[in-house]
């Protein structure tokens, strides 16, 4: 069973950051990481403010660069699946689709995926009509009618970046106004975006794709109906932490609790980036968790010696 003295889970920004300070102190590092680097980062076509980038940069090729960069130093990628940890165990065990792996100290980075909508025929239409990524799928929509559900800036983001590809782009909301940064505002209305406000989609028309969807006016209580060819779901995130929830302490949402040392309730587990409890989820934040979870596990190895 290969040992390592850190093992970070997850490629995101926060998980090869850390990744990247942890193999720069001199300690046997690997991050786990199942598909590919940049976790939901890879999924992003251009990230504007992220900083050094005065043109944007694209979101696939900055996490291949910072696994390169962490690479350059030491860190290894274990592309493999996390099925269930031992995290209070001496040495702390993973377990993956390609074995087991211990640790000393364990930086928690996997994130968190879309929420769904939980509406009858919702997983079935995927990749048929419903997305939760306008940055992958979107290409499918060129010239199609699309809705996006949601208020936020992925929401917004989203319909922005279809609205370059599709004929028509409708942003559906519960409320009245719009979670998403004011700065986004002027752009929707320049794209043509057209907002139906204080509405939820309560149902999802189908033949053999999405032809449509149902909606009801949360103020007035009034149904209709809109035909369209995709409904992208932007309706917040979920931390994904279903296999450590029981061991390590969570908030009501299933967030890690951490402060900005990234310590959580257990010793010589970290948790970096989107999946930690913490006012603002981006990708800089992401990154520096990273450096400041690696930083106070090479503490926690110091102390234990
Ligand atoms: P978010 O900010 O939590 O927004 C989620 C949106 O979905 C809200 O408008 C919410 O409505 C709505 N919503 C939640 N549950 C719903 C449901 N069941 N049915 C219908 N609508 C529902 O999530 P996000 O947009 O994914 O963003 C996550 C984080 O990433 C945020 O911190 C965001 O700022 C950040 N982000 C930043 C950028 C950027 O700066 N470029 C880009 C993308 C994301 P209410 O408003 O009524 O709660």
């Amino acid at each position: 069973m290969a040992h390592y003295e850190i093992l970070i889970v997850g490629g995101g920004p926060a998980g090869y950051t850390a990744a990247l300070y942890a193999a720069r102190s001199g300690r046997r590092t690997a991050v786990v990481e199942k598909l590919s680097p940049g976790g939901q980062m890879a999924t992003t076509s251009t990230i504007d403010n992220y900083p050094g980038f005065p043109e944007g940069v694209d979101g696939f090729e900055l996490g291949e660069k910072m696994e390169q960069q962490a690479r350059k130093y030491g860190a290894e990628t274990i592309y493999a699946e996390v099925t269930g940890a031992e995290l209070t165990a001496v040495p702390k065990v993973l377990h993956t689709s390609e074995g087991d792996f211990t640790a000393d100290a364990v930086i928690l980075a996997t994130g968190a995926y879309p929420r769904e909508l939980g509406l009858p025929g919702e997983s079935e239409l995927r990749g048929r009509g419903i997305a939760y990524c306008a940055a992958c799928d979107g290409m499918m929509y060129r010239g199609k009618v699309v809705a996006v559900n949601g208020g936020g800036n992925t929401a917004v983001e989203d319909a922005l970046y279809l609205s370059k590809l599709c004929s028509k782009v409708y942003l559906i909301h519960r409320r009245d106004s719009l979670r998403a940064s004011a700065v986004y505002h002027k752009a929707l209305e320049e794209a043509g975006v057209e907002i139906i406000w204080n509405s939820r989609v309560t149902a999802l028309r189908k033949e053999k794709r999405l032809t449509g969807i149902e909606l009801e006016n949360v103020v007035t209580g009034e149904k209709s109906e809109l035909a369209c060819d995709g409904l992208f779901v932007a309706v917040g995130r979920v931390p994904d932490t279903a296999l450590f929830a029981g061991q390590v302490e969570t908030d009501q949402a299933g967030y890690l609790v951490a402060d900005e040392s990234c310590r959580t309730s257990v010793p010589g587990v970290f948790a970096a980036g989107d999946v930690r409890t913490k006012a603002l989820r981006q990708v800089i934040t992401a990154a520096a968790d990273g450096a400041s979870a690696a930083h106070w596990a090479e503490e926690y190895l110091l102390k234990r010696v």
